[in-house]
């Protein structure tokens, strides 16, 4: 049996006022009965007022990317080691907006991958294709690419210790969501696919919906067999609409 997990991106958004009364709004409205991880990623600067807030409760809390290197001279970045010390369980690797806007390429996102590992932390994989790609039906082509650099590098054996985003980019921050059908059928060729490697991995391994997730589609979302929660980019910066999804998960 799989956990729902809902994790928030705020991408890079909020004050340290909006951040906190944000937290502190979704910690004191989250239901700790339920089954569903909930998980805050802010940005790096916020990262310590948010882990105050949530000290010693149920959420979460992690980074939006990471340094492949533990430290040293890589002005401007900010390493694994640095978030682990911050108390973060997860970090988000691979994001479509690192892919695209800073050149992060496949290779380099299995290195963040490992480096996570390496540190502690929890990544979570994202992978997902273009509206151009979608159109030219290579959908499933660039997810296996985006997904064998990982396999390739860290071996099968260190998924069973990470979660999965499949996050078409087409429909990120676009108000398009993709189907429930759209979206199981590519999660269900992502387990299929690692399936293939280790059935037991597959089984277990959580693989998160990201695009456009609202209040009001999350539910039919995470319904489908192989969605097992969502990554909230926009939604997430908003409470009640956040608390609402992650109440979908169920
Ligand atoms: C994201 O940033 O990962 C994301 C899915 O954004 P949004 O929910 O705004 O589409």
């Amino acid at each position: 049996m799989r956990r729902p997990m809902v994790a928030g991106n705020w991408k890079m958004n909020g004050t340290r006022a909006e951040a906190g009364a944000l937290t502190r709004a979704v910690a004191q409205g989250v239901d700790a009965a339920k089954q569903t991880e909930v998980l805050l990623c802010p940005p790096f600067i916020l990262i310590p007022l948010v882990a105050d807030l949530l000290q010693g409760g149920k959420i979460a809390w992690g980074g939006q990317d990471l340094n492949v290197h533990a430290a040293g001279a890589h002005t401007g970045e900010v390493s694994g080691p640095m978030l682990r010390d911050f108390g973060c369980r997860y970090v988000i690797v691979g994001h479509s907006e690192r892919r695209a806007l800073y050149g992060e390429s496949d290779q380099l996102v299995a290195l963040k991958f490992k480096a996570a590992q390496g540190a502690g932390l929890i990544p979570i994989l994202c992978v997902g294709e273009t509206l151009a790609e979608r159109e030219a039906n290579q959908t499933e082509k660039v997810v296996a690419r985006q997904l064998d650099a990982v396999t390739n590098l860290v071996g099968i054996g260190a998924l069973a210790n990470s979660v999965l985003a499949y996050e078409p980019v087409w429909a990120i921050g676009t108000g398009k969501t993709a189907t429930p059908q759209q979206a199981q059928d590519v999660h269900r060729f992502i387990r299929t696919k690692l399936a293939a490697l280790d059935n037991g991995i597959a089984a277990g391994l959580r693989i998160l919906y990201g695009g456009s997730v609202k209040g009001g589609n999350a539910a039919e979302l995470f319904g489908q067999a192989d969605i097992d929660g969502g990554l909230i980019g926009g939604a997430s910066l908003n409470a009640d609409e956040f608390l609402t999804i992650c109440r979908a998960g169920g």
